[in-house]
């Protein structure tokens, strides 16, 4: 497998122009996940609607295309679902990264699909599941 596969145009576009970015100093929450070996960083801020669904997701991701793509991608996926159904696709994500699963019916996936080579580099899974872990951190609080 080529390096190149990490890098798809779907990873590239978002880690140039991620979405739901905000500045660090705009997210609420006072927590910084980080993933030290690679240097990757970011704050998350899951904005509920009051009927309990996702209603946004806003972050202030830095670091490598992977971490930063696989945030924006996120926060894109989860808009409009229930806490409950962030939480089981955000395990199920991180299964699937770490190679514990297979990935289902890909449709489901949408973009997201565009991070499945990087469960081939276990160095990088910690980048593509930072975001999760940190998502199911703040979903807990
Ligand atoms: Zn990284």
């Amino acid at each position: 497998m080529l390096l190149d596969d990490l890098y798809r145009d779907v990873i590239l576009d978002h880690y140039k122009r991620p979405r739901n970015k905000a500045d660090l100093d705009n997210v609420a929450s006072a927590k910084v996940h980080e993933n030290p070996t690679c240097g990757d960083s970011l704050k998350l801020e899951v904005v509920k609607s009051p009927d309990g669904t996702i209603e946004a997701i806003r972050h202030a991701a830095t670091g490598c295309a992977i971490s930063v793509a696989s945030t924006s991608l996120m926060t894109e996926h989860l808009a409009g679902k229930t806490v409950e159904e962030a939480r089981e696709i955000a395990r199920s994500f991180i299964r699937m990264m770490r190679g514990e699963q297979d990935n289902g019916e890909l449709e489901e996936w949408g973009d997201l699909v565009a991070l499945q080579g990087v469960s081939k580099f276990p160095v990088r899974v910690k980048c593509a599941t930072l975001a999760w872990h940190a998502l199911l951190e703040s979903l807990r609080d």
